[in-house]
């Protein structure tokens, strides 16, 4: 019998309505794994016993990263904070990469797995960025591939996606700015905003700034929840 990967899916919560969107269910079901969608407030010893059961965590797309976190104070261009989600990402994402289990991070997921690790990001790419940016915050529809990203050759990314360069959506106005130690860039966009990070010592930390969850039948996404599921497979029979 196939035993299918159980995946911890992050959460966000407004007042008191914790919320996901289905496209990350979705996608994790579409390819071989079994969702469960976890809060985003636990005892430590509650969120130990979820990282035993679980296979992979996907950290889940949101709003903006309490800049405490990586050691500044809030700028204007900065957006709403969930800093108990902040937290709770960030303690879990530890917990998970000190026993090497699987990590897909997601637009702001891409940046947990960042501040996890002791990178730093930008508030605002508008407002702290010196390029002249491309818009990064889409107005098409959130399927729609809007701009390209190149992936570096090398990289765990380019052995997922076989292709230097594509399109993604784009949903974000903060980015990763300063990688952590043992991490490095998997793709880039024209503007040169980091668009995909990966470690360099963990089996599989990916994250990636655009959202493959919401781009149906598109090749790229496909090839990047598979290749995590079946990271994800590793250590089950
Ligand atoms: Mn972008």
């Amino acid at each position: 019998m196939k035993v299918k990967p159980i995946i911890g899916i992050s959460s966000n919560q407004h007042e008191r309505v914790l919320s996901l969107s289905v496209d990350y269910v979705e996608a994790i079901t579409t390819n071989g794994g079994i969702p469960i969608v976890i809060p985003n407030f636990l005892e430590e010893e509650d969120t130990l016993r979820i990282i035993q059961l679980i296979d992979g965590l996907l950290l889940s797309g949101g709003g903006d990263i309490d800049p405490t976190f990586f050691g500044e104070e809030p700028q204007q261009g900065l957006g709403k904070i969930s800093p108990e989600r902040d937290t709770f990402e960030i303690a879990i994402t530890q917990k998970m990469l000190k026993l090497n289990k699987p990590i897909l991070g997601i637009c702001r997921g891409c940046q947990i797995l960042t501040i996890a690790n002791g990178g730093d990001m930008y508030q605002d790419i508008y407002t702290q960025a010196e390029n002249n940016l491309l818009q990064h915050t889409q107005h098409a529809p959130r399927s729609h591939a809007s701009h390209f990203v190149r992936i570096y050759e090398g990289t765990k990314l380019s052995g997922i996606i076989k292709k230097e360069k594509f399109k993604v959506n784009s949903f974000h106005h903060q980015a990763v700015r300063i990688l952590p130690k043992d991490f490095q860039e998997g793709a880039i966009s024209s503007d040169g905003i980091i668009e995909a990070i990966e470690s360099k010592s963990h089996s599989f930390a990916l994250g990636v700034q655009w959202h493959p969850e919401s781009m149906k039948n598109n090749p790229e996404s496909t090839d990047i929840f598979k290749a995590f599921i079946q990271a994800c497979k590793i250590n089950i029979s």
